[in-house]
């Protein structure tokens, strides 16, 4: 088992290690699911938040529940994508994180997700914690320590 001596680095705050929502990939609530397929795939993101006019966080949309949306008994139906909204598909009981939690909340939780997404304490959406970059960070910690 890998031992650390020292652990402060679990109660450092989050902060520094979101990437800021203006720098998130989002849809609206509204939106329908034609553009919502457009915007994962030109990213390239398996799933991104969906936020709603007053910029709060409402779910997390991916690929693979737009594709269950449209799935007909013998054909993917895809005319129905213009017809179908974000809100109706989306994801709503998501892991969340604040922007005033800890490290450590956000290593628990990324274990099991490749993302999280950072609200303030208001429910406002703040930006992302991804696993990618939680690990960089602990990496770098191992290493220098
Ligand atoms: P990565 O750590 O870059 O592999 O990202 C993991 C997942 O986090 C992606 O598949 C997306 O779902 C989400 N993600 C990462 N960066 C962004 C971003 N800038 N905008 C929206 N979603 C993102």
């Amino acid at each position: 088992m890998i031992s650390v001596n020292n652990r402060d680095f679990l109660h450092v705050p989050i902060t520094d290690y979101i990437i800021p929502s203006e720098k998130v990939a989002h849809v609206q609530v509204g939106n329908n699911a034609e553009h919502a397929l457009l915007v994962l795939t030109k990213t390239g993101y398996s799933a991104i938040p969906v936020i709603d006019s007053k910029n709060h966080l409402r779910g997390l949309l991916g690929i693979g529940m737009i594709t269950d949306s449209i799935l007909g008994l013998e054909r993917i139906e895809y005319e129905r994508l213009s017809d179908l909204k974000v809100d109706d598909i989306m994801q709503t009981d998501l892991p969340t994180i604040k922007t005033t939690d800890k490290f450590q909340k956000g290593l628990d939780l990324l274990i099991n997700h490749t993302f999280l997404c950072v609200t303030e304490e208001d429910g406002t959406f703040a930006g992302i914690l991804t696993r990618r970059v939680m690990l960089k960070e602990f990496k770098k910690y191992i290493y220098t320590k």
